[in-house]
């Protein structure tokens, strides 16, 4: 038997053999994981200054493999007020060396939603897994002439001379990043709603800069009824929960994030609210647990 994982334009559902999207409410707000598929990293990029042993044993503790690592890469569709919002927006052409992601666009046809339909985009940053999928053929056509895309005002002005000096990223990444941001700001300025801290998208979606991963990085609370949900795009990773203090390979400020990172986890774990994060493994939906400086990770019960 094979299995074909790809969805097919055009028959929603039918060869969808491996779930790509996956949907819950908060309160009154629509929210829909959507996966824009995997991406293949090195597994050192984990922790770049984790000791090399405990990274390795880390990967074999969750049965992984000791070179390559699969990192998902889920964007979520919110509605609320009206409004049908893109949180991020996968990786597009960006990256040809990265097969296996750039799905957004065909999954997001598979669940029936039509790029004209989207009021607004916010982007958590402007790395390109991000931000990608705008720039991708034939997109920018499909999009409504008013459609706002939200970033943070730092975000936007570091991209125009971006610094990677404290990155510790795979070869080829810089060039491809700096690449598309570039495109990016040129493509859609006339487009981009700047904001300096928070902005509330539509009811109970508010987002808020971070900083740290990069200077304008972002997380989107959503909160309705009692209920709350945190989209913590690039803040938070699997290997997170147990090292906080790992720095990520992508991390433009390592000190900073991880000072994020604790902060927002220590938070969500004494809320008690959900999280979904960009690349924990889809659909992401988890709550945190703590225990002194460790947490853990706790996947939300599959609803179906
Ligand atoms: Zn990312």
């Amino acid at each position: 038997m094979s299995l074909n994982n790809t969805s097919h334009p055009g028959r929603p559902g039918l060869d969808e053999l491996v779930p790509s999207r996956y949907a819950l409410k908060v309160g009154a707000i629509d929210v829909m994981v959507v996966s824009d598929g995997v991406l293949s990293l090195p597994g050192t990029m984990l922790g770049h200054n984790a000791d090399p042993a405990v990274r390795a044993a880390w990967l074999e503790d969750k049965f992984l493999p000791p070179d390559v690592l699969e990192w998902a890469l889920n964007v979520v569709v919110v509605r609320s007020g009206g409004r049908t919002i893109l949180i991020d927006i996968g990786i597009g052409m960006e990256f040809p060396d990265l097969p296996r992601a750039g799905k957004l666009a065909q999954r997001l046809k598979a669940a029936g939603i039509d790029p004209a339909s989207v009021t607004d985009v916010v982007l958590t940053h402007m790395h390109m897994d991000h931000c990608g999928g705008l720039l991708a053929d034939g997109v920018k056509e499909r999009l409504r002439p008013d459609l706002q895309i939200h970033l943070a005002a730092a975000e936007a002005e570091f991209w125009e001379s971006p610094d990677f000096s404290r990155v510790s990223m795979p070869p080829g990444f810089p060039d491809a990043l700096r690449r598309t941001g570039k495109r990016f700001l040129k493509e859609y300025h006339s487009l981009m709603r700047t904001f300096e801290n928070e902005y509330e998208v539509a009811p109970g979606v508010v987002v808020q800069r971070t900083g740290g991963h990069t200077p304008g990085h972002s997380v989107v609370r959503l909160a309705s009824g009692g209920d709350r949900l945190t989209f913590a795009g690039d803040a938070v990773f699997a290997v997170g929960f147990e090292h906080p203090d790992w720095y990520n390979g992508f991390e433009h400020d390592p000190e900073e994030a991880a000072r994020v990172r604790v902060r927002l986890l220590r938070e969500l774990a004494a809320n008690r609210e959900s999280l979904v994060a960009t690349h924990l493994s889809f659909p992401s939906v988890c709550h945190v647990a703590v225990a002194g400086d460790v947490f853990r990770w706790v996947p939300a019960v599959w609803d179906y």
